[in-house]
């Protein structure tokens, strides 16, 4: 057994390819009202460089001569097989472990014989095609461009659909009922981690914001749906579905549900593992603390959740809340878009999220080629959360500015941890003891907002509208050192520009 079997089971494969194959049929008009029809199985990365890597290597593994990685027009980048032989060879990979493509697969290579590729068919045996297609996946379908429907076929060649029964559909070779292998696979091959925005006059920054992870799936047939939601059932996380004719979408949201599913499928999660232990180890207790309850923290969080959803990748929607959104809005006391060079400045107006661009090579399956990135910024947040917890305890909880201790309902303390200079784009604060505050909700506020200044020497502080700080210092333990350099920027780029 090679290393590439020891990490991808049949299983695993079988719901990512559930996820991301369908099978399709390229349909040519030549003379006579005759027509070829070229069946093949495109296989979606959903823009994602580690799916692209992760299927690339199962791909690779089997010896697939004509696995092409293509970008296409619209910049959508897939797989494409179309050789026959290699067709059943991964029907017979997938068989009794696919939920749907394994009976697609069957269905395309039993029409070798006759109509497989090169043959002359007539504008019936193509409807007869496209009807059998879409029955098998239970009147499912993807929608687009690259699709023709029935309808659209018989509309133009004149088939008069009556006349025209389906073929007979194959034996099921899919898997009865779902598996957790399985359905890990389907989620690597679809899910997509977000952050849910709403207007709010519930909270005093007036937006909310929450973690999601979605699955969005088109064309799927009826089984595969049953068989996702059995699974969600099973796990007895609470999570939302729907569908329409086109598409099924399940979610988790709310961070409890979203850090319970991951927590679930983590062991046997390929594709999303890095993203997963990102979610894990830095958004979601951000999320359980109420970092995004202030405006620094809400734009922080929304830019690393950004981070983590666009490599997740998925269906592209236009975002109406980005960050540059809050930049806009909260320019006046927020001074994130200060200092920002005007390169940036327009390129993020314009394009606020530009796709990276795929080359149309051979893939080279590395698995996560950039391990190296993920793993820095996985460090960085572990780094970042120990310092804050160390910190916290340091001081009790207790404010720095006014020495309130906050409890939570059960009792225990609350307080919030500051980075004097701001940890993202443009200021790029270190992630340093030297450079964090353990501070109340209020006083954190005050700080995001630029309100209280520090004298470097003094350490006295000074608020902008009251003097209620007049003689006061900030707390600081024998054990925290606060670097007069970052104090100092804190006057002068956060105070002095508001
Ligand atoms: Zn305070």
């Amino acid at each position: 057994m090679n290393e590439t079997e020891e990490v991808l089971s049949p299983e695993y494969v079988a719901g990512l390819l559930d996820a991301t194959g369908r099978v399709q049929f390229n349909i040519h008009s030549q003379t006579d009202n005759k027509f070829t029809v070229r069946p093949s199985l495109r296989i979606r990365t959903y823009e994602s460089t580690a799916r692209r890597d992760v299927l690339g290597m199962f791909l690779d593994s089997q010896s697939y001569d004509s696995t092409r990685f293509v970008d296409g027009d619209y910049s959508i980048s897939y797989f494409l097989l179309d050789q026959h032989s290699e067709l059943q060879q991964l029907e017979e990979y997938l068989a009794g472990h696919s939920a749907q493509l394994a009976n697609e697969l069957a269905f395309v290579t039993s029409l070798s014989d006759n109509q497989f590729g090169g043959q002359l068919l007539t504008a019936e045996d193509v409807y007869q095609l496209l009807i059998t297609r879409d029955e098998l996946r239970h009147g499912w379908r993807p929608r687009g461009r690259n699709h023709t429907t029935p309808q659209d076929f018989s509309d133009e060649y004149d088939v008069r659909p009556s006349k025209v029964d389906s073929l007979p559909l194959p034996d099921g070779r899919c898997r009865s009922g779902y598996s957790e292998k399985w359905f890990a696979g389907l989620f690597d091959g679809i899910c997509r981690y977000r952050a849910s925005i709403a207007q709010t006059d519930e909270v005093r920054i007036g937006y909310t914001m929450y973690p999601i992870a979605r699955m969005h799936l088109t064309g799927v047939s009826k089984q595969l749906v049953d068989y996702a939601l059995d699974y969600c059932e099973s796990t007895g996380i609470d999570y939302g579905s729907s569908s329409t004719r086109h598409d099924f979408q399940v979610y988790f949201t709310a961070h409890q549900n979203v850090r319970k599913i991951i927590e679930t499928l983590l062991p046997h999660s390929i594709v999303l593992r890095q993203h997963s232990e990102l979610m894990l180890e830095s958004i979601l207790p951000r999320f359980e603390e109420g970092v995004h309850t202030t405006k620094t923290g809400f734009y922080e969080l929304l830019c690393d959740c950004l981070y983590v959803g666009d490599r997740t990748g998925g269906p592209f929607r236009k975002r109406e809340y980005n960050p540059s959104y809050f930049e806009e809005i909260w320019s006046d006391e927020f001074s994130l878009q200060e200092n920002r060079d005007e390169d940036t400045k327009t390129r993020q107006r314009t394009d606020p999220f530009p796709r990276e661009d795929f080359d149309p090579v051979q893939v080279e399956p590395e698995l996560y080629e950039d391990i190296g990135r993920y793993q820095t910024v996985l460090d960085r947040v572990r780094r970042d959360r120990e310092i804050v917890n160390e910190l916290k305890g340091l001081y009790d909880d207790k404010c720095q500015v006014c020495g309130t201790t906050l409890l939570r309902n059960d009792g225990t303390r609350y307080s919030e941890v500051h980075h004097i200079v701001p940890l993202g784009e443009p200021h790029s604060g270190p992630d340093k003891r030297s450079n964090m505050l353990v501070l109340c909700p209020n006083h954190h506020t005050d700080f995001d907002n630029g309100v209280v200044s520090v004298s470097p020497e003094s350490l006295e502080l000074e608020h902008t509208h009251t003097s209620a700080l007049s003689d006061r210092q900030l707390a600081v333990d024998s054990d925290h050192h606060i670097s007069t350099e970052l104090l100092r920027y804190h006057n002068e780029k956060i105070v002095g520009e508001q």
